[in-house]
C-alpha cells in the first residue's frame, strides 16, 4: 500500500483520529444530501458513516498487518469498491504481503486469495471496456447493469418528463425500444387535458398492441422516468410487452410526494411486480432518479 513514503502502522488505522478522518471524508462526499437533513438525520448518517469507516479500516488493517501469533502471515487482498456519487465506480486494492514481480512478461506472484482478487478485478475491467458500468439500485433493490445505449434511453425519458412539466403536465416520460435497440415510440404525460388515464406507459402499450407482433412486443423494452402505476403495469402485461427499466420507483415517488405534502393519489402506488409478477423489471437508477425528484419538486412548488 502506497502511504506516501512512510510506513503506515496498521494499529493507527483504528485509532480515534483515523476513524474521525474517515467519517469526515464520507460525510463530505454526501454533503449535498447532508445539507437537506435535519439534526436527527445528520446524527443517523454520521453513525452509519462511522460503521462503514470501521468496516473498511478494519479490513485494510487486516490486509496490511500481520495476524498476532503467526510467523508466516497469510496472503490477503482487500478490495474496496466505492462510488463517486455519480455513475463512476472506483476500485482500491491492498495486498499483504505485496505482490512479487515474477520477472516474466510483467506477471506477478501472489497467494491464492490475491490471485482470485486480481482475476475478479480484471474481469470487471473487461466488462467496463465493453461499455457496461455497474451501478447499484438504491434502497436495497437489485443491481442494474445499464449500458450506454440504455442510459441514453433513460436520459430521454427524463427529457420527456421535463417537456411534460413545461407543457403543464405531470413530469413522466417513456420510450419504447425494439429488441435491436431501435426507438419505436415515445410519449409523455398528457393528463392536463383532463383525462387522468393519459399516462405515457399506457399510450405506449396501446401503440405496441396496434403496431407490433406478439413476438416483437415480448422482446421490446419500455424505459420510463417513473415506475409504472398499476393501470399502466396492467396494460403493459395485457399486451405482452417485455422488460421495463425505470429511473425512479413508485416507492420513491410516494415518499417524495409525502415530503412535499401532496395528498395521496386515489390509486395505490404498487411495485410493478405486484401487478405483473413474471416481468423483468430494473431500477431505480441512482443519479438520474434525483433529476426526476427535482421535476416533482418543481411541479408541486409552483402549484
Ligand atoms: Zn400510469
Amino acid at each position: 500500500m502506497d502511504t506516501g513514503g512512510h510506513r503506515l502502522d496498521p494499529d493507527d488505522l483504528l485509532g480515534a483520529s483515523a476513524v474521525r478522518a474517515a467519517v469526515d471524508a464520507l460525510m463530505l462526499r454526501s454533503r449535498e444530501h447532508v445539507a437537506q437533513m435535519d439534526a436527527d438525520q445528520v446524527e443517523a448518517a454520521t453513525a452509519q458513516c462511522r460503521g462503514a469507516a470501521l468496516d473498511v479500516l478494519a479490513a485494510v488493517r487486516a490486509a496490511i498487518g500481520s495476524p498476532a501469533g503467526e510467523d508466516e502471515p497469510r496472503g490477503r487482498a482487500v478490495v474496496v469498491i466505492e462510488d463517486d456519487g455519480g455513475r463512476e465506480v472506483h476500485f482500491h486494492a491492498a495486498f499483504h504481503p505485496q505482490l512479487e514481480e515474477s520477472g516474466e512478461d510483467g506477471a506477478f506472484l501472489g497467494t491464492a486469495a490475491q490471485a482470485a482478487a486480481v482475476r475478479m478485478l480484471s474481469q470487471m475491467a473487461t466488462e467496463d471496456a465493453g461499455g457496461n458500468a455497474p451501478a447499484l439500485g438504491g434502497s436495497g433493490r437489485e443491481a442494474i447493469m445499464a449500458n450506454d445505449a440504455e442510459l441514453r434511453h433513460l436520459r430521454r425519458c427524463v427529457e420527456l418528463a421535463t417537456e411534460a412539466l413545461e407543457a403543464g403536465d405531470e413530469p413522466f416520460g417513456s420510450v419504447l425500444v425494439a429488441a435491436d435497440g431501435t426507438v419505436l415510440a415515445e410519449d409523455h404525460n398528457r393528463v392536463a387535458s383532463g383525462d387522468r388515464t393519459r399516462h405515457p406507459e399506457f399510450a405506449l402499450a396501446r401503440w405496441a398492441a396496434a403496431n407490433m407482433t406478439p413476438g416483437e412486443r415480448a422482446a421490446a423494452t419500455v424505459f420510463t422516468s417513473g415506475e409504472h402505476c398499476p393501470m399502466c403495469a396492467a396494460a403493459h402485461g395485457w399486451v405482452g410487452l417485455g422488460r421495463i427499466v425505470y429511473v425512479s420507483s413508485s416507492e420513491q415517488l410516494a415518499a417524495w410526494l409525502a415530503e412535499l405534502g401532496v395528498p395521496a393519489p386515489p390509486v395505490r402506488t404498487l411495485p410493478i411486480r405486484e401487478i405483473v409478477p413474471d416481468l423483468v423489471v430494473e431500477g431505480p437508477v441512482p443519479g438520474l432518479a434525483e433529476q426526476v425528484r427535482d421535476l416533482h419538486r418543481r411541479l408541486h412548488s409552483s402549484s
